[in-house]
């Protein structure tokens, strides 16, 4: 019996990752069905190759080929459709409830959708412990820890260390961070991503929220989760035992690894993914600057206040950045208009995925108020 697959996302960077890793082993796996946000072609291209149910979770479609579409589609067939594994490649905090969902319908969860985990982490963990379904991390640098952590004590873990490009402003002085236009902040040196994340890597944001998530994931406190800039990309993550040795996941930055090895687990995947040849190659490292990324500082500091802090960080930043790239505010804003919004009180922590969502929605609401009132005078 092949293992029934389910892609949400299936037109972004995870879902076509997917793709290929389902085509190279098609005696394994069979893909049940897929979604995307807005095109039916993409989904009809693919359904020619695999035959999926097709979901089109952005709007309305009377196109027959299309099972279920618009407002709840994702959610109606999830509950729906039988399959083993759910690969979550939603982008943003619409990718919470469908997480949520595949649990409750008796599937494990491939998770590339952080903002699940940062969202509502001990929920879902709780959730997933309770039904007795697994939480595979995609995210590459979770997914190489998770996988340096399997049959490992963990007591004998004294750190984690999640590694970061350091995006495309590195080696810019801070003093030239007020130039940086929407273009800049696009170019990501390692990874081809969609544009809310490449703007997360320029600001570091998404190492923050990729701290939160490694804390509700491995059980961690922030002060065992450390950040290095890693330019290379090749080194996805490490973990330094209490002996003092460390152990890393390194590989071509080639997503299909962390990807394949969600669906194939336990096993891991046969493939020549990423496979890397390190000679005469040079990896580096250095300390992240908390003054040129102080999005990251921020993230450690939510986990710390806990309740729904790192909840509201998330919320405040996806609508900066979306603002940002709408060109309506600049660079450095992203950054003031996060903490501004972390200022109110977020100490209440939601009980259901419901108040989880009131409080997003909560958050969103005062970001948009406070942009249109304060920052864009
Ligand atoms: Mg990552």
């Amino acid at each position: 019996m092949r293992k029934k697959i389910i892609i949400l996302g299936v037109t972004g960077s995870i879902g076509k990752g997917t793709l290929d890793v389902i085509r190279e082993n098609r005696d394994i796996f069979e893909i049940s069905a897929i979604s995307a946000h807005n095109s039916s072609e993409a989904l009809i291209n693919i359904s020619n190759e695999f035959d999926p149910i097709l979901v089109l979770s952005g709007r309305d479609s009377n196109d027959t080929k299309i099972t279920y579409s618009g407002i709840g589609s994702i959610i109606k067939m999830l509950e729906n459709t039988e399959a083993d594994i759910v690969v979550n490649g939603i982008a943003g905090s619409d990718g919470l409830m469908p997480s949520v969902t595949s649990l409750l319908s008796g599937k494990n969860l491939a998770l590339a959708n952080k903002e699940t985990i940062v969202m509502a982490g001990k929920l879902i963990m709780n959730l997933a412990g309770n039904l007795g379904k697994k939480i595979i991390p995609v995210d590459s640098e979770h997914s190489a820890i998770f996988h340096l952590l399997e049959n490992r004590d963990p007591d004998s873990v004294e750190e984690i260390i999640l590694t970061a490009s350091g995006g495309p402003f590195r080696l810019l002085p801070l003093d030239n961070f007020n130039k940086i236009t929407l273009e800049d902040s696009l170019k990501h040196p390692t990874w081809a991503m969609g544009r809310k994340i490449t703007i997360d890597s320029a600001t570091m944001a998404n190492k923050g929220l990729e701290v939160i998530e490694a804390h509700e994931l491995f059980l961690l406190p922030g002060d065992k989760i450390k950040v290095l800039i890693h330019p290379e990309s090749r080194v996805h993550s490490l973990i330094r035992t209490t002996d003092a040795s460390m152990f890393a996941q390194i590989s071509d930055p080639d997503m299909r690894i962390p990807i394949g090895n969600a669906l194939f687990y336990p096993q891991l995947i046969t493939s020549s993914f990423g496979k890397l040849d390190l000679t005469d190659q040079s990896l580096t490292f250095f300390k992240a600057d908390f003054q040129k990324y102080p999005l990251l500082k921020s993230a450690y500091k939510t986990i710390d206040a806990g309740g729904a802090y790192p909840l509201a960080f998330n919320a405040a930043n996806e609508i900066a950045v979306e603002y940002f790239i709408n060109k309506k505010i600049n660079f450095l804003e992203i950054s003031n208009i996060v903490f501004n919004i972390l200022q109110d009180d977020w100490s209440i922590k939601p009980g259901s995925f419901n108040e989880v969502i009131e409080t997003d929605l909560l958050v969103r609401k005062k970001t948009i108020n406070y942009i249109e009132k304060q920052v864009r005078k």
